[in-house]
């Protein structure tokens, strides 16, 4: 069954592989991207290209996760074409690296806006049309680093992962009686194959961040470590597929989380009990039904 999904992120890394793949599978895919006039007009042009070559239905549409009247257009845009909207996949987000006391207070809340505040000004825009349509799919690209075995230097980002991560499984519950389902996608880290690293913020209080450099010295050491935990063959392409799979499934056989973990660092297992403790919560709270979209 084809299905009209509106992508956030999509101009590099798991997002504009995430469009493809859910295009490839035969729906149709809006691929959100910012200033897609200016900076982001290359990656326009590339899925026009691709979705020809392909012939399948993936195109940009100008979709700023900051700006409310940016969604808003985005989402009515997609309504317009196709009367509706059935899947969305919560992908955009940015990274920082640099010791948290660096970071100026300006710049956690702009990381916290892309990372948590972006997902809800989605939300808004599309979950009234897919609680009328009693139907819907959220797809949140979350993170092993809100559970796993985190190191430091990243601490602005874990910390908004993790955010959006409860957001996301308060808001499960929440839309599940409206039929809606939600799906959490759990990568670990990939050093390469998307901008997450090298798009990296940094702390704008220099003088702080050198006295952590002197005694903690050159912390890429620490990023090629994290990366030398990955075998050599692991593949960002693995969280796109996941994406679609999990997409194709009947509502109410999804998983609740996707795990693409290669490096292992530990999120999976502590996840796995924080889910079954919530699920036995909710049944003995009597909110059986909340574990399930109805259908
Ligand atoms: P990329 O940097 O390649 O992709 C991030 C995307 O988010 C870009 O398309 C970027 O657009 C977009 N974005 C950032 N801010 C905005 C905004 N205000 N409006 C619209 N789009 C915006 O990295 P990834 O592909 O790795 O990251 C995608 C998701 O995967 C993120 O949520 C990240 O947290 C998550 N993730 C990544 C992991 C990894 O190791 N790579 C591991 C676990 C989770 P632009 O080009 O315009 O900046």
């Amino acid at each position: 069954m084809s299905r009209t999904v509106l992508v956030t992120g999509a101009s590099s890394g798991f997002g504009a592989m995430i469009s493809r793949s859910l295009a490839g599978a035969g729906h149709v895919v809006y691929a959100g991207m910012r200033d897609t006039t200016g900076r982001n007009a290359q990656a326009v042009a590339e899925l026009a290209d691709w979705s020809g070559r392909h012939d399948r239905s993936a195109q940009a549409v100008e979709l700023d996760v900051s700006d409310q009247a940016s969604v808003d257009a985005a989402v009515a845009r997609v309504v317009a074409d196709r009367g509706g909207v059935d899947v969305v996949v919560h992908n955009a987000g940015h990274m920082t690296l640099g010791p948290v006391e660096a970071f100026t207070v300006e710049q956690i809340a702009a990381v916290y806006d892309t990372n948590v505040l972006s997902t809800q000004r989605v939300n808004r825009a599309v979950l009234p049309h897919m609680r009328r349509q009693r139907d819907g799919l959220l797809v949140w690209i979350g993170s092993t680093s809100a559970r796993g075995g985190t190191p430091p230097w990243l601490g602005p980002y874990f910390a908004a992962k993790a955010a959006e991560d409860s957001l996301a499984v308060s808001i499960a519950a929440e839309v599940a009686r409206f039929g809606i389902d939600s799906t959490i996608v759990v990568p670990g880290s990939f050093t390469t194959g998307t901008n997450h690293y090298a798009h990296a913020g940094h702390p704008a209080d220099e003088t702080t961040a050198k006295e952590y450099d002197a005694l903690y010295g050159d912390m890429d050491d620490l990023l090629a470590r994290q990366a030398g935990l990955a075998p050599a063959d692991a593949d960002p392409g693995e969280v796109a597929r996941q994406v679609a799979a999990l997409v194709d499934l009947p509502k109410g056989q999804r998983p609740f989380r996707v795990y693409i973990d290669p490096a292992q660092d530990g999120a999976e297992e502590v996840f796995r009990v924080g889910d079954r403790i919530r699920r036995d919560f909710y049944r003995t709270l009597g909110f059986d039904d909340l574990l399930r979209p109805a259908t």
